[in-house]
């Protein structure tokens, strides 16, 4: 081992962000349960307001223990900073107001968690956050076409829900990149261990915490993580460049703009000074310290995920009370040589079927499943069942679901940390009751 031999990816799931010597020597992360500090003496409260030192005020925006998670994801994802909050969805909302204060488009595909679709095409435009969908997110240059004046990132999931479908990030990066444009990914379900985002050209990562982090479905969050790359001094992001009161140099008063003072992590800084402060949205010390518990065995679950994941596919395929599979694993997929570029290690354990019996053998199955839990979640260590198109995609019109790839057959799986074969006898019982039961 040489003396700057870059750890590696579990060692660092296990260790980075936390020294035990600035803790008292305690093993595991303490959980900081307080909501304000000290601030010792007037002269270092003048540093800490003044930003000259770096400490901590107010749990709203920093707390130690959520400075744990935070670079600890900074360290998986190679970058250069990240700011937790209390929910994926405030990850989102947060990233693309921050994109787009002011007024400006979000060009993206529909092919995306149903929350953000939802809240990008009715909410955020009373906002002046606007959204433009492409015609065909399989064709990068769909992405190119659709950027107008007023465009002010590109925002994708690196594997889509519910159907498992990948996109050509690095064309999609290289475009984003030609327009002066950031690339914004939603990893949460590629994961830091299955999709190096930044590698591929993201300039910024979002995360559902709440899913494979967390792992257990237990705890809510989020987490933005940046590289410091993006040249946001481009004349598109004028909030990036403006002088700041809050920011002000306290020796001569001038006041100073987010690059200035924080010239490596400008995106996450302003919105842990922005966002986090005013919204407040901020993740508890409680839930960061369990969704550090998550992190530590990331890829051991992950890994076990895709092995069952890589069973039940064969499994469904050989079924013929299934009309198809959608997971880059399953025989003549489409998105295959994509999957195999961006993903090495497995393109996931959320994924998709077609159920081939009517409405009501339908519901049979999805009331006769045993071990797969019917709820909304994904990630978990449990496997779970949802017919998507009624559910998690409910808000989506059917013009809409069509937009997506969103058939009304569809049944989405996340795959568990169970015995595959348990898993499978379970999918099968049911099937068997629907196509029993229900012939009408
Ligand atoms: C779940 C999810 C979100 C929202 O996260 P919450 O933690 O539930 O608020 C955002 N994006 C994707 C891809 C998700 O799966």
């Amino acid at each position: 081992m040489t003396e700057h031999q870059p750890l590696g990816f579990d060692t660092l799931k296990v260790r980075a962000g936390y020294d035990s010597s600035e803790h008292q020597y305690a093993v595991s992360v303490p959980i900081y349960q307080t909501a304000s500090y000290d601030l010792g003496s007037v002269e270092r409260a003048e540093k800490l307001f003044g930003m000259e030192e770096a400490g901590y005020l107010y749990t709203r925006i920093g707390n130690p223990t959520v400075a744990v998670l935070e670079q600890r994801l900074t360290a998986l994802d190679k970058g250069t900073g990240a700011v937790a909050v209390a929910s994926g969805m405030a990850a989102v909302g947060y990233t693309l107001l921050n994109l787009a204060e002011g007024g400006g488009t979000i060009l993206t595909t529909p092919r995306l968690y149903g929350g953000t679709f939802d809240a990008i095409k009715h909410l955020f435009p009373k906002f002046g956050v606007k959204v433009e969908f492409v015609e065909n997110s399989d064709d990068p240059q769909s992405f190119r076409q659709a950027i107008g004046p007023d465009t002010k990132a590109i925002l994708i999931e690196s594997i889509s829900n519910p159907n498992a479908t990948i996109l050509d990030v690095e064309a999609i990066a290289e475009i984003a990149h030609d327009n002066g444009l950031p690339l914004v990914i939603d990893n949460t379900f590629g994961t830091p261990y299955l999709f190096d985002s930044f590698s591929h050209g993201a300039d910024i990562i979002i995360y559902s915490a709440t899913k494979a982090i967390g792992g257990h479905g237990t705890t809510i969050g989020g987490v933005i993580v940046e590289n410091g790359k993006f040249n946001w001094a481009n004349g598109k992001f004028p909030h990036f460049e403006e002088p700041q009161f809050l920011l002000r140099d306290q020796a001569t008063g001038r006041e100073r703009s987010t690059l200035e003072v924080f010239p490596d992590a400008p995106f996450t800084s302003r919105i842990r000074l922005s966002y986090l402060a005013y919204f407040g949205a901020a993740l508890s010390p409680f839930d960061a310290f369990l969704l550090i518990q998550g992190l530590v065995t990331l890829t051991e679950r992950v890994d076990k995920q895709i092995a069952n994941t890589l069973k039940v596919v064969k499994y469904l395929e050989q079924n013929d009370k299934v009309s198809w599979v959608s997971h880059p694993a399953a025989e003549g997929n489409p998105y295959r040589e994509l999957a195999e570029k961006y993903f090495p290690k497995g393109a996931g354990s959320i994924f998709s079927f077609g159920f081939s019996g009517n409405d009501e053998q339908l519901k049979v199955f999805l009331n006769s499943v045993k071990l797969f839990s019917y709820h909304a979640n994904v990630g978990d260590a449990r496997s779970l069942i949802i017919n998507s198109p009624k559910t998690t995609h409910g808000e989506l019109n059917p013009e809409e679901q069509a937009l997506a790839g969103i058939k009304p057959e569809t049944v989405r799986l996340s795959i568990g940390l169970e015995s595959a074969e348990d898993l499978i006898a379970d999918l099968e019982q049911a099937f068997n009751q629907a196509f029993v039961k229900a012939v009408v």
